[in-house]
């Protein structure tokens, strides 16, 4: 079973992408992916890392190039973060065509955009593994330090405000067709509430979608 799951900036989703984990699910997330090919200090990792900083999206063939590496390593898994556009859709279809593989669910996170800039704002990420946290909602177990792996936690370039405005601008406008192309199996989530309640609704979400599988 492969999911997607989207919502714009601060809806929480590669926080629940990366609880599912638990159930076998690998969390794919391209802004991770990429934040990684940043880090090599390459031609292309320098771009990559310009573009991210000014809350621009990176190009669709790059991060196609280093999206169908990951799903050819994966036997289930969860996108967060891609597609954003048409052109990425339809370049997702195609490796997913090529594979022999499809997407059986999409979960839409809904929030406001003012819980957008507030979470945004106090999101921090770890700079050695990646894992992410919210200083008000779910806080590190000791301060400044990654509860997986004891890194520093930091403050991403494109999690500042100006940077946050521009990216829920943008997602917005290119999500639209995106949702309409996947809304025979799309379900929106409210993501506006607690941690726990969005838990249990997608468990369940997941729990029939896997059912109908398993029966068709
Ligand atoms: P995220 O971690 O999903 O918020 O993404 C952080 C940044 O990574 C975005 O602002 C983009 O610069 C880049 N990025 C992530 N996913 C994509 C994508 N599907 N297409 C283009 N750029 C992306």
């Amino acid at each position: 079973m492969n999911i997607i799951f989207f919502g714009q900036q601060g809806a929480g989703k590669g926080q629940y992408a990366q609880h599912f984990g638990k159930y076998g699910f690998a969390h794919i997330s391209t802004g991770e992916l990429l934040r990684e090919e940043a880090k090599n200090k390459t031609k292309i990792g320098r771009k990559i890392e310009k573009t991210m900083n000014e809350g621009k999206l990176v190009l669709d063939d790059i991060v196609a190039d280093v999206l169908k590496r990951k799903i050819e390593g994966c036997e289930k898994f969860i996108l967060d973060g891609y597609p954003r556009n048409m052109k990425q859709t339809e370049l997702l279809e195609k490796i997913l065509e090529h594979l022999g593989r499809k997407i059986d669910l999409a979960v839409n996170f809904v929030v406001s955009d003012e819980t957008s800039l507030e979470r945004l704002g106090s999101r921090r990420t770890c700079s050695i593994c990646g894992w992410v946290c919210n200083l008000k909602n779910i806080p590190p177990k000791v301060s400044g330090k990654c509860d997986e792996c004891g890194g520093m936690l930091y403050q991403r370039e494109d999690d500042k405000p100006e940077a946050i405005k521009k990216r829920i601008k943008l997602y917005k406008k290119e999500i639209k067709p995106v949702l309409d192309f996947y809304r025979k199996i799309l379900v929106e989530v409210g993501a506006d509430r607690g941690h726990e309640e969005v838990i249990k609704d997608i468990e369940e979400i997941i729990r029939k979608c896997a059912t109908k599988e398993q029966l068709s």
